[in-house]
């Protein structure tokens, strides 16, 4: 029995905008004066983490979070060459926001399930695990998880701050609506492989 041709769409920072959210609700709990670390991803202050774990256990956080258009266009592309539509999300392990497994679920039925019908939701602690012929995913660390075990694999990557200057011979970074010829092709490449 072949593979389904599967094209996998990341959640946060690629089809629903987790970052704006996290800032947004930062602001009233940081002291006069206070900045933002360099990094709300990887390794911060413990009292920032804290703050963190704080505003995404708020219950209905996760399944609130804005679209972000450029990501749903993708989404929209491939849905349209004739892809598969997995959604491929990391569950957070602590145990303090084990409500965003429930919400992102639910993000999903309200976002996506209109706009891809038939589509599938993957919510894991391992991204590299998950078949798929291409990945359109923000963040380098899970990206390159993915590649390793997929040597024929593809990868978009939706243009983010904390992805600037990555690269990879696999992977084209997007930086919007002027790059959708070029993810056109990425995509029909993966689906004609
Ligand atoms: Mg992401």
């Amino acid at each position: 029995m072949p593979h389904k041709k599967i094209a996998l769409f990341d959640l946060d920072g690629t089809l629903a905008n987790y970052e704006a959210a996290l800032r947004r609700d930062q602001i009233p709990l940081m002291s006069p004066g206070e900045e933002f670390p360099p990094s709300l991803h990887e390794e911060m202050p413990p009292h920032w983490e804290a703050r963190v774990n704080l505003i995404r256990c708020k219950p209905k956080w996760w399944q609130k979070l804005e679209i972000l258009p450029e990501g749903i266009a993708l989404l929209q592309l491939a849905r349209d060459i004739g892809f598969q539509i997995n959604i491929l999300t990391k569950g957070p392990s602590s145990y303090a926001t084990a409500n965003s497994w429930t919400e992102k679920r639910k993000w999903c039925h309200c976002k996506i399930a209109p706009l891809a019908p038939g589509y599938r939701v993957t919510i894991t602690e391992d991204k590299g695990d998950v078949y798929g012929r291409v990945l359109v995913d923000d963040y380098p660390k899970y990206m390159d998880a993915w590649l390793e075990h997929r040597p024929k694999g593809m990868g978009i990557m939706p243009a983010q701050a904390w992805n600037v200057g990555y690269s990879h011979p696999r992977v084209v970074r997007y930086e919007g609506s002027s790059q959708l010829d070029v993810a056109r092709a990425i995509f029909q490449q993966a689906y004609d492989r």
